[in-house]
């Protein structure tokens, strides 16, 4: 008998190695934050002794949802201002309002909220781009999540940096304070091509390649973005990124609404990876990613929440579902974009965009234990014929029940075990009470 830390034994397995697999009655072996076996129930109580054990009787585990684009602390601003175009929304409300309120506290304050809200719906990890990234970086470590910290850079001041050089020295500061942190990674996060100029994404493009971390921009979100483009450059936005050196394995494309078949190309020819936000985009009417279409190009195709200012929620099984919805109605065929693509996108194809799928993403010996147990015993999940299928178009983010990240039970029986959720809760009251005084 080996001695092991955990054993979890549950009635389906979806592993997420290999499309539609579905084991039952199997059992992941977890040690040291690692998983060191995935075997049949019955040889797992013959070969290892564990310290402690979960039966899931009723439940599927599968690996921990991957977030691959949001902006955790704009969770603060969830609701603040609805139902407008992008520019509009960002112009007359987000600026302003981030101008007046963002500070250390506020991200750390709306970071809380955000990590509490996705580890309660499944997600393991996120990728992160905002101001005081550092502030996101120190809630992610302490909540015990798995991380990407976007180094933020922009054209224009902010309260978090004052020049183009500020932004750069204060991510460098960031990417040396966890370069050896086995959950927290970093990326540059230029925020989209109409914030910045030639100069800081040529430098970042040659810092990213010295650093081997990835680069997380928005781009072609809207027709405004890409026509504006044309105004100033005479060229749309991919192609002057193109000229710049940024297509590339390391780039995460989000959003990807206004492609043309030449730069769906020249995306699989580079091997650009792109995080497809559904709800976001619907709900900013910011136009549609041809997701069935780079899927057939062979491009990585991830999913994201994008903050839960234009969301209006980080709830990655919805994403999910409009992931594959909206995926036929795009490519009208019903059979674009199948249940089991759906949970590649919010898992495996999100750690291959941060680089880090030798980590996480499926479940697999030697990878990482980020797991969740997800309840199916439920009416909303009744009956079971197809487990992928349920898991994509009826399962609810509230039938999540524990969540392990390295190995580490974040969420046990639906309970929180590193955050306070009442301490956070209030502190976002006290937060809306002086927004709302401001707008
Ligand atoms: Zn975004």
């Amino acid at each position: 008998m080996e001695n092991v830390d955990l054993i979890i034994n549950a009635r389906w397995l979806v592993p997420v190695d290999q499309a539609n697999q579905v084991l039952e009655h199997h059992s992941v072996v977890i040690n040291d934050g690692r998983i060191v076996d995935l075997i049949p129930q019955q040889q797992a109580t013959e070969k290892y002794h564990a310290a402690l054990s979960h039966d899931f009787e009723q439940h599927c585990v599968m690996p921990g949802l991957i977030n691959s684009h949001t902006h955790s602390p704009m969770s603060l601003f969830r609701g603040l201002a609805d139902d407008l175009p992008l520019m509009t929304w960002l112009n007359e409300h987000i600026w302003p309002a981030e101008k007046r309120f963002v500070s250390d506290a506020f991200v750390e304050a709306g970071s809380e909220l955000a990590i509490a809200e996705m580890l309660r719906g499944g997600t393991t990890c996120f990728n992160d781009m905002y101001f005081f990234p550092e502030a996101t970086a120190r809630v992610a470590e302490q909540s015990g999540i798995r991380a990407c910290i976007g180094m933020i850079v922009i054209d224009f001041p902010t309260n978090w940096a004052s020049s183009v050089a500020d932004y750069f020295h204060k991510g460098q500061q960031l990417h040396d304070h966890y370069r050896l942190h086995p959950r927290i990674t970093t990326a540059y996060a230029p925020h989209a091509p109409y914030t910045v100029s030639d100069e800081p994404l040529s430098s970042l493009i040659m810092n990213a390649e010295e650093l081997d971390i990835p680069i997380h921009m928005h781009i072609h979100e809207t027709a405004g973005e890409v026509s504006q483009s044309v105004e100033q450059f005479g060229i749309r936005p991919l192609e002057r990124l193109k000229d710049l050196g940024l297509l590339s394995p390391r780039l995460n494309a989000v959003h990807m609404t206004q492609l043309t078949e030449q730069e769906i190309e020249w995306c699989a020819e580079s091997g650009v990876n792109v995080t497809h936000c559904p709800e976001s985009n619907l709900k900013l009417a910011s136009g549609f990613c041809p997701v069935a279409q780079l899927n057939a190009q062979g491009i990585n195709v991830a999913i994201g929440t994008d903050g839960a200012a234009s969301n209006n929620d980080l709830d990655m099984f919805a994403e999910m579902k409009q992931t594959a919805l909206l995926a036929k109605a795009v490519a009208q065929d019903a059979s674009a974009v199948p249940a089991h693509t759906a949970l590649e996108m919010a898992t495996i194809n999100g750690a291959k965009t941060l680089g880090i799928d030798d980590i996480t993403g499926s479940l697999e010996i030697g990878k990482a234990a980020d797991l969740i147990a997800v309840d199916l015993s439920n009416v909303e999940t009744q009956p079971i014929y197809d487990v992928v299928s349920q898991l994509v178009y009826a399962t609810g983010r509230d039938s999540v029940t524990d969540v392990w990240v390295d190995g580490k039970h974040l969420l046990n029986n639906r309970q929180l075990t590193t955050l306070n959720p009442a301490q956070i809760i209030h502190n976002s009251q006290l937060w809306a009470e002086k927004i709302r005084q401001a707008d």
